[in-house]
């Protein structure tokens, strides 16, 4: 199998590029232009993929025919569903499994035919990946990697790019295989410990200082903030003062969270840090702060009055870093609240930032309310669409007469955003996220990934971006979004959220103007 490789693609990529940069049409022009290849990259790759789909599925639907004739019935619908799945226009109804009982060596014949599909569609799906990339449709290019991968879990170049190898016959992290090599292991209850501290563990001991002491004498002073939990996980430094499974456990969200976030946005991250971090072992530069307080109270006194009263969560921008704040709820609402946050810390914290652009503040909180509703099942990202929430609060608003008209929501800082109201601003800016992302097989993704970008280098300093952006004029945009929103009938229309649960630290110099608003820069700085 030919191999190519993302970072050599990443530097050809570059070279292609010089020539437009030396010629003599404005910066408007050339965005233009960019903006037209990029579409045409994209309508390429749909193309292909959708042939390269269709044929995978006629393959399933011959080997569900094979099946069917050897008498693997459960086998055969299984491949004839995938196969519907891929093109629904397939014709035919699943044929019926023969009586006869398959022979063992039907049952090898099965594997290796099954195996040589499959495979053969992961090299054209890594294949596709590699065009992708050398295109600039860098989330398309991820999406295929992944899905090279689920096709064929034993393809080595795929792995490689999403940062993981084989250790005792198992894929893993790359970083994780650094552990184990330093004679760690993880433990739910401990995290990552070397054998004889898990010894010390297993025997109800904890660490404390340079001692080891019996755990509830330990975990009592670990209980208080100033002498609780510290510890690294790959990509952050954890502070919390509850128990210490509780907080592995929380490590371990953040860890998740960091996958789901650099899977749907890794376009946001420069050429380079997206060719070092794909092939995976690079140590970020500097773990990313998180604290996980025991209670609100905690959470309050500690943080002090930059927290506002509803706030279950918040990031708090600084120098040289920021650090997200969060209090023990249960793991199904800090889990939300932490995506939010996460995703403020990570735009705020993955790239050098410019800040200061002056529209476009929307896109904050969209990225944010959008990681909300995102998952990860079997190496796919799943979301809520628009059954989410703050979508079906957004039909609500949109019912109500109460939306902001597109171009105006867009030309607004973020605390002309904020201004609006978390019942108005919050859902409309998530709504606006799920559209851009999702609509027609997420024909905008790449351009909101952009937009995103542009924001947080200060590059929006005049209004009319979003349809620069996405070639669209703000009339055709809000026509699609609104039809986007409003056909799907399907789900119920769900009760506005009153308001959000968390809030960040807003990046502008300008004083907030409601009372949610976070209201210094410093204070952030306290422990
Ligand atoms: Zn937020």
């Amino acid at each position: 199998m030919k191999r190519f490789s993302l970072l050599a693609a990443a530097v050809l990529f570059c070279i292609v590029a010089q020539p437009c940069q030396a010629s003599s049409s404005t910066k408007r022009e050339k965005d233009e232009a960019a903006r037209k290849r990029s579409e045409n990259h994209e309508r390429k790759f749909k193309r292909v993929l959708d042939k390269q789909n269709a044929a995978f599925a006629v393959q399933l639907k011959g080997l569900a025919q094979w099946c069917a004739q050897k008498g693997f019935g459960a086998e055969a619908l299984d491949l004839w569903n995938q196969a519907k799945e891929l093109d629904p226009d397939l014709a035919g109804r699943c044929p019926a499994a023969s009586e006869a009982i398959p022979t063992d060596a039907d049952k090898a014949a099965f594997k290796a035919k099954k195996k040589a599909v499959f495979d053969a569609q992961a090299v054209e799906l890594f294949k596709l990946g590699g065009t992708c990339f050398k295109a600039g449709l860098i989330g398309r290019a991820y999406d295929m990697v992944w899905e090279a991968v689920i096709r064929n879990p034993e393809h080595i170049s795929a792995r490689k790019l999403l940062g993981q190898a084989k250790y005792n016959g198992e894929w893993m992290d790359v970083w994780d295989i650094g552990q184990l090599k330093r004679g760690k292991v993880f433990k739910d209850e401990y995290g990552w410990v070397t054998k004889p501290d898990l010894d010390r563990y297993e025997k109800g001991l904890m660490p404390l200082r340079d001692n080891w002491l019996p755990a509830e004498q330990v975990q009592e002073v670990r209980s208080k903030w100033d002498s609780a939990w510290e510890f690294d996980t790959e990509h952050y430094h954890v502070q919390s003062n509850v128990s210490l499974t509780d907080a592995v456990a929380f490590g371990k969200i953040c860890e998740d969270n960091y996958k789901l976030f650099f899977r749907i946005f890794i376009g946001y991250f420069s050429s380079r840090n997206q060719g070092e971090m794909l092939f995976g072992g690079k140590q970020e530069k500097k773990l990313m702060k998180v604290n996980y307080f025991a209670t609100k109270e905690q959470f309050k006194s500690i943080l002090g009055d930059i927290v506002p009263d509803i706030a279950a969560g918040i990031y708090i921008s600084g120098r040289p870093q920021g650090t997200a704040n969060f209090f023990k709820i249960d793991w199904a609402t800090n889990t939300k609240i932490l995506k939010h946050e996460a995703t403020h810390q990570l735009f705020s914290e993955s790239r050098r930032l410019a800040g200061g652009s002056k529209c476009g503040a929307w896109v904050v909180e969209a990225a944010a309310t959008y990681m909300e509703t995102c998952g990860r099942v079997e190496g796919r990202i799943v979301t809520e669409g628009r059954k989410a929430p703050w979508v079906q609060a957004f039909k609500q608003v949109l019912q109500n007469g109460q939306s902001k008209p597109l171009r105006d929501f867009d030309q607004l800082t973020y605390p002309g955003f904020q201004s609006i109201g978390p019942g108005i601003a919050y859902p409309q800016a998530a709504a606006l996220a799920c559209f851009l992302i999702e609509a027609d097989d997420g024909n905008y993704r790449e351009r909101f990934v952009d937009y995103v970008e542009a924001y947080y280098l200060g590059k929006l300093n005049t209004g009319g971006k979003l349809e620069e952006f996405t070639g669209t004029s703000y009339t055709e945009l809000e026509y699609q979004f609104r039809t986007f929103i409003m056909e799907d009938d399907t789900a119920p229309v769900g009760k506005p959220e009153e308001k959000p649960k968390s809030e960040e630290k807003p990046k502008t110099e300008e004083k907030p103007k409601t009372e949610e608003k976070p209201k210094t820069e410093e204070k952030g700085q306290q422990k």
